[in-house]
This record gives C-alpha cells, structure tokens and sequence, in this order.
C-alpha cells in the first residue's frame, strides 16, 4: 500500500486535466484534481465554448440579410446582449456541472483551492490551508491571456477573459493582435455591432497560417466592415471622456469604448511552487519529453502550460496518453504532427497539413490546387462572401500535403480531411471519391485543373 495520500495528483481541472484524472481513476488510481476557480477549464468556461456561442449571435445580423433574397422579411430584428450573456452563463454553468458529476462518477475527489507545488510529491492547498502527498503530480493549468505591460495605459485593455463578461457590447472597439482570438472576436464584435478595428503588428494578419487563408480572410473582414490596421501597434492607452485613447507606434489616434488585447496566451506557472520541487521550464513553460514527463520524475504537466500545441483536444490527448501509459499499462505518444484545426473568424478556417510555404521548403515538386467560389446560398441572398479551398500535393508522390479552406463549415469539413491526411491519402484517393451535391465541400474532390506547379529552384 502507497504511503501517499494519493497515487495521482492534478493540478487544474481544465480539459487535459480532467481527462488524464478520468482515466487514470478509470484504471484504479486513488486520484484528486485541484481547480481554483471553475471546473472545465479555460476551453469550457471562457475559451472555445462560449466563444463559439458567441459567433453564432453574432452571424445573424447577415443572416437576417441574407434572408430577404429567400423571400422573408425580418421585421424590428433587435439583439439584447443581456439574453445572449445570461444564455451563454446557463450554459457554461450547465457543462460546469457535466464536469463536476463526470469526476465525481469516476471516483475523483474535487478540492476547490489554489494548489502549490512543495516538493516533487507534495502540493500545498492554499484555501484549505493543508498539503497532501501524491506518488506523481500532474500539473494542467493550461495558460492566460498575456497584456503588453510596457504600454502607458494598459490596464484600460481588456482580455478575452473579461470579454466574456462585458457589461454591453462597445459601440466602437479595438481588437490587438493579428492570431485566432483576435480574428475571432474582431468578427464577433463586429457581428454584434461595434465598429471594429483591428491592429495587428504585422504585415499580415494569422502569421503561420497559408498565406492565401490570411489575404482572403483579410479581405473579407474588410467587407463586413472591419477595418484592419497592419505594420503598427498601440504605443498609449488613455481613459478619456471619449473611451478609450490610443496613440499607435506610427502616431495614429484611435479612439473606442473598448480595446481588446489578444497578442497570445502565457503558461499559467506564476506562483505554482516549480521552483520548490526543480521543475525546468523553457521560455515560460514547462518541458516535458513525449510522455509528458517533466525533468522531476514524479512530476508530468499536459496542455497549454507545455506549450506544445495551444489546443484543448491536444491537451485532452495528452492527458489521456499520460493515464494510459502510467495507469493502463498502454504505452501511448502523442503525434502533434498534421493536426486539424479551425478558426472561427467570418468566415470560418478549416486546415491541416502544412501550409504553401511549408511545402515548397520541404518538398521539390509541389502542386497547388486552387479554387474560389461564391457559396450557393449567396447566389438569392446577393452576399459578396467568397469560399476559398486550395489544396498541396506532393508533385512526385501525389501525396496531399495540406487543405486549406474559407468558408461556411470549413471547421466541419477539415475535422474529416484531418483523418484522410493522416491516413497518406493522395489526390487520386481524393479524385477518386465521389462527389456529394450539391455542396461546397464537393469541390475538394472535382478540382482536376492543376493552378500552379512549383519546382524547387526553377
Ligand atoms: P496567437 O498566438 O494565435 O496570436 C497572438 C497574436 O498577437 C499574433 O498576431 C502576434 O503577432 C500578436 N502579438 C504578440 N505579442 C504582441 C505584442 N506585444 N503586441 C502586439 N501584438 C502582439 O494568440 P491568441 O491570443 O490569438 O490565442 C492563444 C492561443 O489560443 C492560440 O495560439 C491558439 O492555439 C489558441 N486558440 C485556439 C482557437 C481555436 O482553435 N479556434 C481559438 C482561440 C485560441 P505575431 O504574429 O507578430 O507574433
């Protein structure tokens, strides 16, 4: 019989660590999770979920457009952001407590407390004001939303985090930063009415990301009357009677209700006692090898706080393979390659695989096949939306490299082709399947029509 209090012991009862202490129950474990402030995580209580909730309020004012060229008229539409926000609040508390019954029916014990690493198997629970000792500790903070603190004026800014809970939708706002939570928001914003500037730093907005992908998302956030500032950031912040004031790098003066920072999201590790137990970290996050174990043999950290791929079905992954490795008696690796991922900006991103760039770096012959539509249902609504797919294959082994898609349910779409892409498929796999129509994703298997062939050196 172990002489710990438990055999496991998880900081953080976000996704990865919800789901490693699940399983690792599931397999006889003795398990306890520590959660400071709600269970389910930044994905559940202020990330994708009730980001997703939000794009949807926000599509309706198109949608209500684009109703008229169907036949309808959609008379006195009026938006009331405290319905949306009391709805999404149910919501978030309804899943908070899936959460909750979910570790409770595993056999998980819930200590809601701030937790403190002491030593390599003991942790410090600071509202409880007693330490426990544990075989190993898996530590799943995740991470937060970071600010610029070298700006004057930064504490006027908000994050997402407070976006979620914003007392009335800003007639005007500015969006920082040019990654996924700013495109997302800059179009929720928007969507829900506020005149909404974007700034991004850069010369293009979702660095990473095929370069097609960010020029046509770009243009069509300008369509919907976003306004996109690129190659500058803010220098000052300023609570004037007019909201906000910023003065940017380039001597712009912007003027809104609320300036939202998105510029990236830092591993969670402040104050979590890594220093009391040797835990090593690597610019700000934990280092971990493939089986999430860290420098400290007891010790193993899952999710956004390893930085290895900021996404929760990522950390829900590793925090299963660490349960099923150390409890199941299955050794499992996590393979963060061709991951499948959305953004959803209007309109929305689905890709997987590598990027334009990426393949024309790695491999000698790459073909691009390219195609831009407008979507049926704009042919009645008259809406100037474009989709766009493009599609990499390896010139010599007829391998598809990457997918990349614009457009309504791009998100649903590459959740699929996430599976053919990992399977090896190659464009005659892709040709060879039939079409389904009519719909936009029958394009990914009828473009026969190669657009460019680049040959590495000519
Ligand atoms: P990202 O890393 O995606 O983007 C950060 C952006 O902020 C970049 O454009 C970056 O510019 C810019 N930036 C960084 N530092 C500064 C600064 N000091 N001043 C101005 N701009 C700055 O971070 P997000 O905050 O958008 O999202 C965090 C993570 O959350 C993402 O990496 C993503 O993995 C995850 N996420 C996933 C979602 C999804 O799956 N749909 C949705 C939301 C978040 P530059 O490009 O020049 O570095």
């Amino acid at each position: 019989m172990s002489t710990y209090d438990y055999d496991l012991f998880v900081i953080g009862a976000g996704s990865g660590g919800v789901r490693a202490a699940r399983i690792a129950a599931g397999y006889g474990a003795r398990v306890a999770v520590a959660e400071e402030y709600r269970v389910g995580g930044t994905c559940v209580i202020r990330g994708c979920v009730p980001k997703k909730l939000f794009v949807y309020a926000s599509k309706y004012r198109s949608d209500f457009k684009d109703a008229a060229g169907f036949g309808w008229t959609v008379d006195g539409a009026r938006f009331d952001w405290k319905t949306l926000l009391g709805n999404k609040d149910d919501e978030i508390a309804r899943l908070n407590g899936i959460y909750i019954r979910n570790l409770e029916n595993s056999g998980v014990g819930i200590v809601n407390s701030r937790a403190v690493i002491e030593g390599p198997n003991t942790v410090r629970l600071v509202q409880e004001d007693r330490t426990v000792t544990a075989e190993r500790i898996l530590i799943a903070v995740g991470a937060t939303p970071k600010l610029d603190d070298s700006v004057p004026g930064i504490e006027h800014a908000i994050t997402s985090n407070e976006a979620f809970h914003m007392d009335e939708v800003p007639k005007t706002a500015i969006v920082v930063g040019g990654g996924y939570i700013a495109v997302e928001f800059a179009g929720i914003l928007n969507g829900l009415g506020a005149k909404t500037t974007l700034l991004y730093r850069g010369e293009e907005i979702l660095r990473g990301f095929d370069d097609d992908l960010r020029t046509h998302l770009h243009a069509e956030m300008e369509k919907k009357g976003i306004t996109i500032i690129t190659g500058d950031n803010i220098a000052e912040l300023d609570k004037t009677e007019g909201g906000i004031s910023a003065r940017t790098v380039n001597g712009k003066a912007l003027v809104a209700d609320q300036v939202l920072y998105a510029i990236g999201r830092v591993p969670y590790i402040d104050g979590l006692g890594l220093e009391n137990a040797g835990v090593e970290t690597d610019r700000g996050a934990i280092k971990v090898d493939q089986y999430s174990k860290t420098n400290v043999d007891s010790i193993y950290a899952v999710g956004d706080v390893t930085n290895r791929a900021q996404l929760t079905p990522v950390a829900i992954r590793e925090g299963h393979a660490f349960a099923d490795t150390i409890y199941g008696g299955k050794e499992v690796i996590v393979d963060h390659s061709c991951i499948p991922t959305a953004v959803f900006s209007q309109p929305e991103i689905g890709t997987v695989g590598l990027t334009e760039a990426e393949a024309r770096a790695k491999h000698k012959i790459v073909d691009v096949y390219k195609s831009t539509f407008r979507p049926m249902k704009h042919t009645l609504s008259g809406g100037e939306e474009k989709t766009m797919m493009k599609i990499l294959v390896d010139g010599e082994t007829d391998k598809v490299l990457g997918v990349h898609i614009i457009g309504p349910d791009s998100g649903e779409m590459v959740q699929i082709l996430g599976i053919t892409l990992k399977m090896g498929a190659t464009k005659a796999d892709f040709d060879a399947t039939i079409a389904v129509h009519p719909t936009a994703s029958e394009e990914l298997v009828t473009m026969r029509q190669r657009t460019e062939r680049h040959v590495q050196g000519e």
